[in-house]
């Protein structure tokens, strides 16, 4: 068998054959193959703009040369000679082939090929391990998370997640927006900033092609988010028909956030006053929940209890806050929030109180999970920590944008073109 009868099986380009296939040599161990692709007889070139068949202008005197997808580690090239076609409607231009689009020296079948090892491996690997650059793995994943969002369908979303991640260590955030309905939960929008207009302009993009009462905004029957102000503005104001629920998953942040607020000062206050430091690489302990912590995690818990911290009481204060949303009843679960924080005030303790008065102020989108039966209180979560774990992954981004590509690229079940023959 030759390996043009493969090229053949694994290729559909109608009006090309294939020529001479030969290899060549960069250096004694280095080889590649090139595969030259010719026109088929009396066919015609086709115009990029039109689609149309069109008659030949002139051929180019050089080869154009693409990468292919690698044989047994060996590189593979296409080359070929561009015709220009003379478009009755669009003039002379250089015609459309079926394994390239535009200027780029990738073929549409390689950077698939890179750009789905792209999920499973970093991005530095996938150049590594097929015989390429960085730059070229990145532009495959761009190119096809292009293609995607183009492609895909928004229709028939009606439970949204917004979420905040901080990006690059510092005071960067970005607002990620997430369809969260039983059958189809992908990321379907990224934005820099945590602001009203980054949130905004989501549900810009998210309403394209659609007007009025039509708009996809309006179809929303969910949006599941934390108390952060902005996002509830944004929420209110464009999603009309939407039931604001308050995520289990960032009460319980701030609730964290409470308890370890007041470990500091509770660390703070034992130096000063010169007492035993109990609480040395605690930190942790308050911050997990009870059942992954590991067993001298556990020990040094119950020790801490015989203390008198204003640490514990808190800890103790965010594990009883979860049978609120245990209940069944709203009414049995609104009269336990009033009195838990009837109790957090009393405790005296400043992070505590200050939760208090974030739950008091939005009682009401907090009393809405007992309305949203259903929707998925660890959507959001799980999604959060996917986010973290690409980002920690290291794939060598530095900009916005390459975020952006990763994200979609793993997150966003994104359409892809078809072809003829799966090359991963
Ligand atoms: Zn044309």
């Amino acid at each position: 068998m030759q390996l043009k009868t493969i090229l053949n099986s694994v290729t559909d380009y109608k009006s090309f054959v294939f020529g001479k296939i030969w290899t060549e040599r960069e250096t004694p161990d280095q080889q590649y193959v090139v595969v030259e692709i010719k026109p088929r007889k009396n066919s015609k070139g086709i115009c990029p703009e039109c689609d149309k068949p069109c008659p030949t202008y002139d051929t180019a005197q050089e080869h154009r040369w693409w990468e292919f997808v690698p044989l047994w580690a060996i590189p593979v090239y296409f080359v070929y000679r561009m015709r220009r076609v003379d478009c009755p409607e669009h003039g002379v231009v250089t015609e459309k082939v079926p394994w390239s689009d535009g200027k780029h020296t990738q073929t549409v079948e390689q950077r698939q090929f890179l750009a789905n090892w792209a999920r499973r491996l970093s991005w530095s690997e996938v150049a590594e391990c097929f015989g390429t650059t960085f730059g070229k793995v990145y532009r495959a994943v761009q190119w096809i998370v292009d293609w995607g969002l183009k492609h895909r369908d928004l229709e028939g979303v009606e439970s949204l997640g917004v979420d905040e991640i901080q990006i690059h260590q510092g005071q960067n955030y970005a607002t990620l927006v997430y369809q969260l309905d039983d059958e189809n939960k992908r990321l379907l929008g990224i934005e820099k900033e945590r602001t009203e207009a980054a949130l905004e302009a989501f549900f810009e993009k998210f309403d394209e092609g659609t007007e009025g009462e039509d708009k996809r905004s309006k179809k929303i029957k969910w949006v599941c988010s934390d108390m952060w102000k902005p996002y509830l503005k944004v929420i209110g104001r464009v999603c009309t028909k939407a039931l604001n629920i308050l995520d289990r998953f960032h009460v319980k942040g701030h609730l964290t956030d409470a308890v370890n607020e007041t470990r500091k000062e509770d660390v703070r206050k034992l130096k000063e006053e010169g007492r035993e430091p109990v609480l040395t690489k605690s930190k942790y302990i308050f911050l997990k929940n009870p059942e992954n912590l590991t067993d001298d995690q556990t020990e040094k818990l119950s020790v801490l209890m015989g203390y008198n911290l204003r640490v514990i009481r808190a800890y103790l204060m965010k594990e009883d806050f979860e049978r609120f949303w245990e209940y069944k009843s709203a009414y049995w679960a609104g009269r336990f929030l009033d009195d838990w924080c009837v109790r957090a005030m009393r405790s005296k303790i400043e992070p505590m109180k200050k939760f208090v008065k974030l739950v008091r102020k939005h009682r009401e989108l907090l009393m809405n999970w007992f309305k949203s039966k259903g929707l998925s209180s660890g959507a959001v979560e799980g999604f959060n920590n996917k986010v973290k774990l690409t980002m920690r992954k290291g794939y060598g981004f530095r900009t916005f944008e390459a975020l952006e590509t990763v994200l979609y690229h793993t997150l966003g079940k994104l359409p892809e073109p078809k072809f003829t023959h799966r090359f991963w």
